[in-house]
């Protein structure tokens, strides 16, 4: 078969390095009868060792020529393929208790991880590569730099840890920066938002200035009466705030809640 070359508006960094791949595969411990999706299955690096342990895989491709390659490889009865860009993929029709894994593709990250907010009731776990700077964001808490919206919104309904660092020499071509897998469980018990939409809001407008008070940052959406009532302190920033603040302040200042 012709070699394939990389695209570069796919994000495509091959994993070439088998150790790494092991390691993978091993955080994953794919079991028969599991309902796994890989995300962006590229040559098949993840995807070959992951059907020596499953009867059935289910990946999602953006690439048409890698498409073809992979429907050269395996039966539709081993590999169901869908052709298609992530971001444009329901994934309440693929059943529950789903297991979806991916190296992702760098440029829609942060785009799909909002994406997949919306179906948190269908996920059983996830395992993705990151850039490790972007992992380091998600898993971030109150009070250091690299806590924000990323981090409040993801934490509000994943619990997260970074698994695993990864260099830039296991890919090819080699990415500019180091990579992270994160692990990713939906939280089953939350403080909820009565409206996360509102939610989203809130804590987007906060972090917009995150050097200034709350006070100031939130002024539109919050009269300073709420903020005693919240148990807040307004002189705070948006990055002082924990997850519980935020829901608490949501709530607090929907329209009808009080
Ligand atoms: N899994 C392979 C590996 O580890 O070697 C490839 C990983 S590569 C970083 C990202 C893969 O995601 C590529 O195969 C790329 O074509 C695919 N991809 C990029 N954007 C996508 C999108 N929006 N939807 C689905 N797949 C996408």
């Amino acid at each position: 078969m012709n070699k394939h070359n990389a695209r570069r508006r796919f994000g495509q960094n091959f994993l070439t390095d088998p150790s790494v791949i092991r390691a993978i595969i091993n955080l994953i411990q794919p079991k028969k009868g599991e309902n796994l999706i890989e995300i962006g299955p590229g040559l098949g690096a993840l995807t070959t060792p992951l059907l020596e342990n499953l009867d059935h895989l289910t990946v999602i491709e953006i690439d048409r020529d890698l498409v073809s390659r992979l429907q050269g490889k395996w039966t539709p009865n081993r590999l169901a393929i869908v052709s298609n860009d992530v971001l444009n993929v329901d994934f309440s029709k693929f059943g529950g208790k789903l297991r979806i894994l991916g190296n992702l593709p760098y440029n829609i990250s942060t785009p799909l991880l909002f994406h997949l907010l919306n179906y948190t009731t269908y996920i059983h776990d996830l395992h993705f590569m990151l850039q490790k700077e972007v992992v380091e964001r998600m898993v971030a808490k109150p009070g250091s730099p690299a806590y924000g919206r990323l981090s409040v919104m993801l934490q509000y309904r994943f619990d997260m840890e970074m698994m695993m660092t990864v260099p830039a020499h296991a890919f090819n071509p080699k990415p500019k920066v180091e990579s992270a897998i994160v692990y990713m469980v939906p939280k089953y018990t939350q403080p909820s938002a009565v409206d996360e939409p509102h939610l989203s809001r809130l804590v987007k407008t906060a972090f917009s200035q995150r050097r200034k008070t709350l006070r100031n940052t939130l002024k539109g959406m919050v009269d300073q009466s709420i903020f005693p009532i919240a148990q807040i302190d307004d002189t705070l920033r948006a990055e002082d705030l924990s997850i519980a603040d935020y829901v608490r302040l949501a709530n607090l200042t929907y329209p009808g809640s009080v």
